[in-house]
């Protein structure tokens, strides 16, 4: 009888991850009940979806806690502090995500998991991992906080997949207590999320989570030196290493770059040589710094498991990177327009400042708490020029006017669906032959746009205006 058979669970939250989690469980022969504190006609659609199953569902309290509950699951928008884990605590009730419930439902001859977390890059390093195992011939698929819900690819059963590529969030780390990975990487370590996790220290530790256990490899960024500090307090199985990662020249145990190479010093097959060539810097696509580096974590991982350096290089020239990341729109008049609507915080938008030489930067939007000295003060020689739309845009062009008073500022004063078309004219006007407009907000997109998918295409379409009209 499997151990879920009868078991009283409660899911929070009817979304998309709340929903697969009732339906597995449920699937399981579990007695589910949802909480949710919205009562809005499309909580009740679910909710009447979900009787179907079985699946109860009680709207309008997402506070108590079911009499009866054995186990809660969340979801991810759920902040550790919300009343009904206090409730559940209280009880005694284990509160776990949807990882952990994969992760327990794993049969003894399930894949094994590479897992993939950090501030910023993860679903691109998940995928370009996903596309190096796919080379050597693996069975995979890029999961987790990607694509998929990963309890339901669990449920393909133990045979479906060789490995898994999973990307985790520091919100599913936080709930999964019991996962081990066979390899796992921290990508970066910067603020973000503060407000759900509490504070940095509580974040980084969620981060670190990803360590537990690993049975062959830890791979930290080095230069980003909190991510090795969290290997070294992370309990590992006897015989795993510390791998490192760097755009430098790489030293003993680390991956690196050589020459324009991506060279692997940690992994060396041949006693001959101390360094196997993995790839070219230009097999990365787009050959940006940070990308290099998501690209050498994944290396790393897959040659933890075993991979050999010439599918690594097919995976990465098989590689190509979901819209709306360092995506060149298109050339106008000699100046490049690049979309990066996914640099949603400082961190990202630095990292796509970093890879540019004379830039005209279009940012703003809802700023999250943010605050932009370091990142204007460390990009200030790079920018041509900067447009600035959204409701925070000010906190921008203050730090502009402390670090970089010389760069010329266009501050649009509107958030109509027109704005992004005059932000593109304006940016076009400051812009020289050879510049490259990069629209890298740092801010997220939601006062403007339903998400960053419509605000890079915003963005397209009115470089292809410009385009059409000749400037
Ligand atoms: P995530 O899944 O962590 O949000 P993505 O791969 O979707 O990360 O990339 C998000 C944004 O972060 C990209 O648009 C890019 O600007 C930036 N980015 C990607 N990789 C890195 C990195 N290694 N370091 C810093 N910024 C990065």
């Amino acid at each position: 009888v499997s151990p879920w058979q009868g078991m009283n669970i409660t899911v929070a939250g009817l979304g998309v991850s709340g929903v697969s989690a009732a339906r597995a469980l449920a699937g399981l022969g579990a007695s589910v009940t949802v909480v949710d504190g919205g009562d809005s006609e499309t909580h009740r659609a679910k909710a009447a979806e979900l009787a179907g199953i079985g699946v109860v569902a009680r709207l309008g309290d997402a506070e108590t806690l079911p009499d009866g509950t054995e186990l809660v699951v969340t979801s991810p928008g759920w902040k550790p502090s919300s009343p009904l884990f206090a409730a559940a605590a209280e009880a005694g009730v284990d509160v776990v995500g949807d990882v952990e419930i994969a992760w327990r439902l794993r049969g003894p001859d399930a894949a094994p998991w590479l897992a993939i977390t950090g501030t910023n890059g993860k679903t691109t390093t998940t995928q370009m991992l996903a596309s190096i195992l796919r080379a050597a011939g693996l069975r995979t698929a890029a999961v987790g906080n990607i694509g998929t819900p990963i309890i339901d690819v669990i449920l393909e059963g133990d045979d479906a997949y060789d490995v898994l590529a999973v990307e985790l969030s520091s919100y599913q780390l936080h709930w999964a207590p019991s996962l081990r990975a066979h390899s796992a990487a921290v990508l970066n370590l910067a603020p973000d999320h503060l407000d759900w996790h509490g504070s940095m220290e509580a974040y980084a530790a969620d981060k670190g989570r990803i360590y537990e256990g690993n049975q062959v490899a830890c791979v930290y960024n080095v230069a980003d030196p909190a991510t090795e500090d969290l290997v070294r307090e992370a309990d590992v199985e006897e015989g795993a290493r510390a791998i490192g990662f760097t755009l430098g020249t790489p030293g003993p145990s680390q991956l690196g770059v050589v020459d324009g190479i991506l060279v692997d010093r940690a992994f060396v097959d041949n006693r001959q040589k101390n360094a196997q060539e993995l790839a070219e810097v230009a097999d990365v696509d787009p050959p940006a710094p940070h990308n290099i580096a998501n690209a050498l974590a994944a290396a790393a991982l897959a040659r933890a498991y075993g991979v050999k350096p010439a599918a690594v290089r097919d995976g990465l020239r098989a590689f190509t990177p979901d819209a709306h990341r360092i995506a060149h729109v298109a050339d106008v008049d000699g100046v490049a327009y690049i979309d990066d609507s996914k640099a949603t915080n400082t961190h990202a938008a630095e990292a796509s400042l970093a890879a540019y030489e004379s830039i005209v930067w279009m940012a703003g939007g809802l700023a999250k708490g943010a605050t932009f000295d370091e990142l204007v003060s460390r990009s200030a020689k790079r920018l041509r020029g900067v447009v600035l739309f959204g409701q925070d845009r000010a906190l921008i062009r203050e730090a502009l006017a402390r670090h970089a008073p010389q760069v010329p500022v266009v501050d649009l004063d509107r958030t109509d669906t027109g704005a992004m078309s005059q932000a593109v004219r304006e940016a076009a006007r400051l812009a020289r032959p050879g510049d490259t407009v990069l629209m890298a907000p740092a801010c997220a997109s939601m006062d403007m746009f339903t998400n960053y998918n419509k605000r890079g295409d915003a963005f397209a379409e009115a470089v292809r205006e410009l385009g059409r009209a000749g400037v």
